[in-house]
């Protein structure tokens, strides 16, 4: 559940379906379940960066739950913009960077490229940094991106992964391209180990690059799961070439040609001609954070007009992603 979305949403979506968060082996099927019962059950929370529609759930309802000391995972620009939150000023003093009794919240932070870090149960993150637009003033001639997150959710006992973006702008209008190393990071884990990519697609395709705001539209997120897709044929080419010369068969002449490959550091130009069809098969990239305020315009929920401008665009260039529009109450295995 988004930490954005509150008491408000899960009240809607109970009303709708009562049985929605109901696992069939529960004891107690015949009661209702409450919002806050509901709520009450989250065990930690993962924020990639500190907007306010990803906070505002999980600032609105800090003081009402019962829970003491629940983890906020984030990392330390994400923390100290939640710290700040609750300093007081414009909300109580309900977050602490240590266990505190009284404090309903911890701060716990991620380092990004650290590895894998336990957070709850079973489950493990690796936390990488992405760029989501300028972070003030576009005219100013220093202006790092806003930053944002991309997470990599492991199953410890499965080894299975998901990935999941924060808000994130496509590296082509980047001053900071990060995604490309993202992208190169889940490439040989796809599809085996990682078969499932939950990233935003805020706006339709009509949208002009100069009003995305750090976001992504259809045309952009198609390059970049293009860009993963060439990460993952040039991975399993190199995991193919490696396999060759530790079976010992190739000859002196393909050895010597996988080595200078390997040195080789490709450029851009160099892999635009990669084949990507049907690199993404087996991969089903989730699509979330639609902005919804459009919806007058379509016929349809903008979730399901942005997935369906994703998929043809997708299937035009054959990469074999499947595309799904995330609707709220969806139940949703990875
Ligand atoms: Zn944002
Ligand atoms: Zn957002």
């Amino acid at each position: 559940m988004r930490a954005g979305s509150g008491l408000g949403a899960l009240r809607r979506l109970l009303k709708t379906q009562p049985d929605v968060f109901r696992v069939p082996t529960e004891a107690d099927a015949s009661g209702k379940l409450t919002p806050a019962e509901v709520y009450s059950w989250i065990r930690c929370y993962l924020i990639s960066h500190p907007h306010l529609d990803h906070l505002s759930g999980l600032v609105l309802s800090a003081g009402s739950t019962k829970s003491a000391s629940t983890p906020v995972y984030g990392t330390q620009h994400t923390l100290e913009a939640i710290s700040d939150i609750f300093s007081g000023k414009i909300w109580p003093a309900l977050a602490s960077w240590t266990e505190e009794p009284g404090k309903p919240l911890r701060l716990a932070r991620l380092s990004p490229d650290d590895g894998y870090t336990p957070i709850v149960g079973s489950l493990s993150v690796r936390t990488m940094v992405v760029s989501h637009g300028p972070s003030s003033d576009t005219t100013a001639t220093s202006n790092p991106p806003y930053e944002s997150s991309a997470f990599f959710l492991r199953h410890d006992p499965s080894a299975r992964e998901f990935l999941f973006f924060g808000d994130v702008e496509p590296d082509t209008l980047s001053s900071n391209p990060q995604n490309r190393d993202v992208w190169r990071t889940a490439a040989p884990k796809i599809p085996d180990v990682l078969s499932a990519l939950f990233i935003e697609c805020s706006w339709p395709e009509d949208r002009p690059d100069e009003l995305l705001y750090g976001h992504l539209s259809p045309t952009h997120l198609v390059e970049e799961l293009t860009s993963l897709a060439r990460e993952v044929v040039e991975s399993r080419a190199r995991s193919r070439a490696s396999s060759d010369e530790d079976s010992g068969q190739s000859t002196d002449s393909e050895r010597q040609h996988t080595r200078r490959s390997k040195r080789r550091r490709r450029s851009d130009s160099d892999i635009r001609d990669v084949d990507v069809r049907g690199a993404l098969a087996g991969l089903r990239v989730y699509i979330i954070h639609c902005k919804d305020d459009l919806h007058e315009t379509y016929d349809r929920p903008i979730q399901e007009v942005i997935a369906g401008q994703v998929r043809t665009l997708v299937n035009d260039r054959g990469l074999g992603a499947e595309i799904i529009a995330v609707e709220q109450g969806m139940l949703i295995s990875v």
